[in-house]
Formats: C-alpha cells, sequence, structure tokens
C-alpha cells in the first residue's frame, strides 16, 4: 500500500519539522505506525534555514535512533563560547564547567534531509503538500485528520494526534476554548539574520553585547557563516543591503586583534522575538509539542532541542500505551515536560534581556545593570556554570 492510501494509523503527527519526524522515527523503531502530513513540498522543508546549535542530549538521541551518521562527520563541536561587550572577548568554557559537556553545530535543516531520509528509507508514510487539515474528535477514543492531498478530500483515523505543526499550525487551536492557558512575552526587538559564504572569523560562537544592540557571530559550516543583528521587530529587509548589514556587523563586533570576514550574503531574514507558553500541552487524544505549544526566543538557542525532548518524552509514554496498554506516563505528558520548558524559558528570557538594547532605556540605567552582570558571569565560576550547564542543556533526567 502506497503512503497515499493509508486511511487508518496509530500515531496522526502533522508537521515534519524537527519534532514531527523525531517523533515519527522514535515510534517507528519501536514498532508503532504513524502517518506524517506536511503541508510544504519537501524541498522547502529541508532547505528551511532555521536553529544550528545541538545540546549534548540531542546530539546523543540523534545517534541512538541511527540518523547520526553525517552529524558525526559534519557536525562541529564547540567547547566554550564567547562573551563580547566593552569591546573585549571573555570565553566560558563548557567543558570545564559542565564535566566535558559541548554543544554541536549542525543546521537544522541538515537534521531534518537527515530524518527524512531515514522515515523514506523505512517506507514509513509521510506526505507532503497536504492542504487545509483539520484534526477532528480529539475528545474521542478515535480522532481523525481530514484534509486534502493531490486534489482529493481525504480522511485518516488515528488512535492519537500529535500536533508538531509550529506555533502558526493548525493543532493548538482544535482545543476547545479555554482548556489551555496561555502565557506570552513579545520583546521590543527582533534579529536580522545572514547566512554568508565565508569561513567563520571565530572558531567558537560570540554573543556580543553593543550600545547599538545585540550581534551574535555563528557558523552552519567551515565555509559558511551565520551572523545576526538586533533589529526592529518589524524591521524592513529592503532597508538593508549589504554593504549596510556588514558596516554594522564591524561596527558591533568591534574587537582589538580581531576582524570579522566578508563574502557573499546567500540568506537574510528578519525573525522576530518572542517567548510563548501553552499549558498543559496535551487535550484528550491531542498531544503536542516543539513550537506547536512553546516558542522561545532564538538568543538561548533552545528551540530545536526543546521540540526533541518533548517528542521524547511522548513516544516513551506511546510506546508504554500502545505495548503495555499503561496510560500513566501519557497522560502525565505535560506535567513532565513543562519544567524543562519553563528552565528554558527562564533561559532564553535572561540571555535576551542580558544581551539586547533595550529601546526604553532612556538614561543607561539597564545597559549599565547589563554591563554588571556580564562582568559578573564572566568573574565569577558559580554563574559562569550557570550559563554553561544551561547552555549545553539540562541533562534529560534532571528535568
Ligand atoms: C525563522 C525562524 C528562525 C529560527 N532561528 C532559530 C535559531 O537561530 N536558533 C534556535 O535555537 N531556534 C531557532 N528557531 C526556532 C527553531 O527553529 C524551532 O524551535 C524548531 O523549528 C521547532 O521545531 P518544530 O518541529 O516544533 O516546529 P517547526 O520546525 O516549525 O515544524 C513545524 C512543521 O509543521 C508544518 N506545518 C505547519 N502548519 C501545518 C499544517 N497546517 N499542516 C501540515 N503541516 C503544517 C510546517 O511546514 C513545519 O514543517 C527559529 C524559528 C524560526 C521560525
Amino acid at each position: 500500500m502506497s503512503a497515499t492510501d493509508v486511511t487508518r494509523t496509530q500515531v496522526g503527527i502533522v508537521g515534519a519539522g524537527p519534532a514531527g519526524l523525531v517523533l515519527g522515527h522514535l515510534l517507528h523503531l519501536q514498532g508503532i505506525e504513524s502517518v506524517i502530513l506536511e503541508d510544504r513540498d519537501r524541498a522547502y522543508v529541508e532547505g528551511r534555514v532555521r536553529a544550528g546549535v545541538l545540546e549534548q542530549g540531542t546530539v546523543d538521541l540523534l545517534i541512538e535512533m541511527g540518523v547520526g551518521e553525517r552529524l558525526k562527520r559534519e557536525g562541529l563541536v564547540h567547547h566554550g563560547v564567547e562573551l563580547r561587550f566593552g569591546g573585549k572577548g571573555h570565553r566560558i568554557p563548557f567543558d570545564e564547567l559542565t564535566g566535558g559537556r559541548g554543544i554541536t553545530i549542525y543546521g537544522q535543516q541538515e537534521v531534518v534531509k537527515d530524518l527524512i531520509g531515514a522515515r523514506l528509507e523505512a517506507e514509513a508514510p509521510l506526505l507532503f503538500e497536504v492542504d487545509d487539515v483539520r484534526p477532528a474528535g480529539i475528545e474521542s477514543d478515535s480522532p481523525v485528520l481530514r484534509f486534502r492531498h493531490e486534489g482529493e478530500e481525504r480522511e485518516l483515523r488515528c488512535e492519537v494526534v500529535a500536533g508538531c505543526d509550529g506555533y502558526h499550525g493548525v493543532c493548538r487551536s482544535a482545543v476547545p476554548d479555554g482548556a489551555f492557558s496561555y502565557r506570552e512575552r513579545t520583546y521590543p526587538f527582533g534579529w536580522l539574520g545572514i547566512l554568508a559564504e565565508v569561513e567563520p572569523s571565530s572558531e567558537e560562537l560570540i554573543y556580543c553585547h553593543h550600545d547599538r544592540g545585540f550581534a551574535l557571530h555563528s557558523m552552519r559550516s567551515p565555509e559558511v557563516t551565520r551572523l545576526y543583528l538586533q533589529c526592529e521587530p518589524d524591521e524592513d529587509i529592503e532597508r538593508w543591503p549589504d554593504e549596510r548589514i556588514w558596516e554594522e556587523l564591524h561596527t558591533r563586533f568591534t574587537c582589538e586583534g580581531w576582524s570579522l570576514k566578508e563574502g557573499p550574503i546567500v540568506e537574510k531574514g528578519v525573525t522576530p522575538m518572542r517567548s510563548f507558553v501553552s499549558e498543559p500541552m496535551q487535550h484528550g487524544r491531542l498531544f503536542l509539542a516543539g513550537d506547536a505549544v512553546h516558542i522561545v526566543p532564538a538568543t538561548g538557542a533552545k528551540g530545536l532541542n526543546l521540540a526533541v525532548a518533548d517528542v521524547r518524552v511522548l513516544a516513551e509514554a506511546l510506546v508504554r500505551w500502545f505495548s503495555a496498554g499503561d496510560e500513566t506516563l501519557l497522560e502525565n505528558y505535560s506535567e513532565t515536560c513543562l519544567p524543562r520548558v519553563w528552565k528554558a524559558q527562564h533561559f532564553a528570557w535572561w540571555m535576551t534581556s542580558m544581551f539586547h538594547r533595550m529601546p526604553d532605556d532612556r538614561d543607561g540605567f539597564t545597559a549599565r545593570l547589563q554591563r554588571a552582570e556580564l562582568e559578573y558571569v564572566c568573574s565569577s565560576k558559580a554563574a559562569a556554570t550557570t550559563l554553561a550547564e544551561n547552555y549545553v542543556g539540562l541533562e534529560l533526567e534532571d528535568v
């Protein structure tokens, strides 16, 4: 039977981002059927440039799942990060402070490519370019996903629906009014991000606090640099020709004995900064994971990692339920995930508050506090350890 003919499955997964694809593969490895419905085409999903920092726990899981071969070959392992302010750099050594842990730089689109490859190789159903997905009956024992595919109206009967369809997806809104509480902050700035075809100017990431605003130096490979500038939340990208971007980056990253390498800009975009959490993360037979249920500002590099942590918990709960009929883990899904979600929210909010220029800071009071905090983080082992252990990711067992 081809993927297009399937009308019934155990787990209907909406969204082929990191959350949906990791969930699908974890379930496949345990012999549980799923169908993944994705509204974009394969090339779009595989080319979508977003996150790039993988926590140790995410890397370990991808390797355990058998999708880490290319990640092990091509991922760049980092054992520290630079915090730059007042024109000087200060290194936070992750390995020394966290018992040898680190992060791996490997683009989200590469993770997605590896997972799609594994899904197709396993001949497990994954439908691209589906339209108008409508979850129904989530309070019953047999929820349904209705959608259109290749011009035809389709219906997929499921035992459980996993909403992995990101912040703008449809699953969260299938829940009756009042069943979820939403908590949210929007920040008065965004990030202008570029990809440049040039060797990174530093081996490790640089988080830069500057009077003109935050800047971040990151990378995707030894040949591709990722750079970000704090900008207006509704910034018009047309106002930023390449020369202006480079000029601003040079100004913010100024540091004696260091220079920023320039190369052709191959991608530009503006990302808003938002914190959002829905509680709980489940209703009836619908379980939400990843950006569908929480958003973190990118400063903490937690979005993708949180999505993976959620579905790891969800997969284990579903396996227990399908194989042993034990519903306990599934009932406790939100309770298990939310402490980690809120710790990651706090870390992302803390990093965001410490590094960004605040538009309403007329007398510079907040800037002085930020500087004091950065100096403290770089001089106190306890404070540096707080940053390091959160950045590399709290142990999955600890939260
Ligand atoms: C522009 C942008 C830049 C980012 N940059 C960073 C960064 O630099 N660092 C960082 O840590 N994090 C970053 N993030 C966050 C990180 O990428 C996300 O946390 C991560 O993608 C979450 O994975 P997910 O699978 O939950 O959701 P997503 O990756 O959003 O996947 C959801 C999937 O569902 C599909 N979908 C949506 N609606 C429907 C529907 N109705 N029917 C079917 N399919 C649907 C989407 O096409 C998508 O494939 C960024 C996010 C965005 C939006």
